[in-house]
């Protein structure tokens, strides 16, 4: 599927083939998209929203063509309800820091799930730490399903937000979103949903979800570094305080008293990633042009393959096995270390990662150090999986 318009995936490493299963770290980016950063810089690289100047206009408008964007591929109501950011992280923190400093209070209670990335743990700890709030955890079971079942108990009177993947990067569970929002918006209870690892995989529709705020990074959807996004329903953003201050967030300043700017400017203070967010544009047209649906459907066969195929190996324990999986494959090999089975597999070529994936909660649920994981996209193939499972079972027999 599209393997051309990826170069990066045609070389050799060690004189190998380079197979490419680190997605869920970073995608690779297709060529129109890095063409288009490119172009950004030699045709019309300039400030934003300040200049009168045409280069200036050029580029802002492009960085609010890409708004509209964002705003189509994921649904959303209003071009101003998406926001900016670095990236998944900042949009969590962003969040955590702006609707903490709006809404949270001593002896107040924020629902996670035990499946976070860490992410979507530890800028709720530090609210908790300066507010005196209280965070609570959703488990889930061993085979990576998470307890939904559970979520009505955690719910209480002070609980002020929720906070749960749609995807786990280390388990590949698609956890029902749209379920934990209804149970949680019938206890008053806004949800934040970190999208980082749905957004490339399936289709994602924030209002049909009914979500109060989505983030996501850009880099693991074919997108440059550097850009990410903070979906936020209009009645939250207009009410929370803003994040970072500094230039384009405010309306006026004196030493007296600032006022903030209109949506979604008021969060996005300072100068963005002008030339990366055009590039999001571009990796939204392409996924768009192949289908999200097909992207869906060849990343499903492969992870139905791969798990298949790994499972012949002896010794071989899948970590997260729920029902509804994306194409993350988790895995440890009799006593083999998951370091040591990483090292073996790239110098066969092969790219996974290896280690606790910022999910530490996870390798405790298990008692495991850490995992290996094999994770796939769009441009991933079944010889792929062929030549990892092989070289699976060679390093197998190397270790143990
Ligand atoms: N949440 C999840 C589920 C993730 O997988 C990641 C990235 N591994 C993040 C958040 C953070 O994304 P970023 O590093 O792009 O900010």
């Amino acid at each position: 599927m599209n393997r051309e318009d990826f170069l990066i995936l045609g070389q050799e490493v060690y004189k190998k083939p380079l197979v490419y299963f680190d997605n869920a770290a970073t995608t690779q980016k297709p060529e129109m998209v890095i063409s288009a950063l490119a172009d950004y810089y030699r045709t019309i690289n300039s400030n934003i929203h300040r200049g009168v100047h045409y280069l200036s206009q050029k580029a802002t408008e492009e960085f609010e063509v890409a708004r509209k964007a964002v705003r189509d591929f994921i649904h959303a109501a209003h071009d101003y309800e998406i926001v900016f950011t670095r990236g998944a992280t900042e949009s969590i923190n962003l969040v955590a820091s702006s609707f903490g400093r709006t809404y949270i209070h001593e002896g107040d209670e924020i629902v996670i799930s035990e499946m976070e990335h860490h992410s979507n743990i530890v800028p709720w700890q530090f609210l908790c730490e300066d507010r005196g709030a209280k965070l609570k955890v959703i488990p889930f079971s061993d085979n990576g399903t998470l307890c939904v079942e559970k979520l009505e108990e955690l719910l209480t009177p002070k609980t002020k937000i929720l906070a749960v993947t749609h995807v786990s990067n280390t388990l590949g569970t698609i956890n029902p979103v749209k379920e934990i929002i209804r149970i949680a918006h019938a206890h008053n209870v806004p949800v934040m949903i970190d999208g980082a690892q749905a957004v490339a995989h399936c289709p994602v529709d924030v209002q049909d979800l009914d979500c109060d705020f989505y983030c996501f990074s850009g880099h693991k959807m074919y997108a440059p570094m550097g850009v990410g996004i903070m979906y936020g329903k209009e009645r939250w953003l207009n009410e929370m305080k803003p994040y970072q201050g500094g230039g384009e967030m405010i309306s006026t300043v004196t030493f007296e008293k600032t006022t903030y700017n209109e949506l979604p400017y008021k969060f996005e203070a300072g100068t963005p990633a002008v030339g990366d967010v055009i590039g999001l544009r571009k990796a939204i047209e392409y996924m768009q042009g192949v289908g999200i649906q097909n992207i869906a459907k060849h990343e499903n066969e492969l992870l139905q393959y791969g798990t298949q195929e790994l499972k012949k190996i002896e010794g071989m324990r899948i970590i997260g096995e729920a029902q509804n999986k994306a194409a993350v494959i988790s895995f440890l090999v009799g006593n083999a270390h998951p370091y040591d089975m990483g090292v073996l597999l790239d110098h066969q070529g092969i790219a996974v990662r290896t280690g606790h994936h910022c999910t530490q909660p996870i390798m405790d649920h298990f008692h495991i150090p850490g995992t290996v994981r094999a994770s796939f996209a769009l441009y991933n193939t079944k010889e792929e999986i062929d030549i990892l499972v092989k070289a699976v079972q060679k390093a197998a027999q190397m270790l143990m």
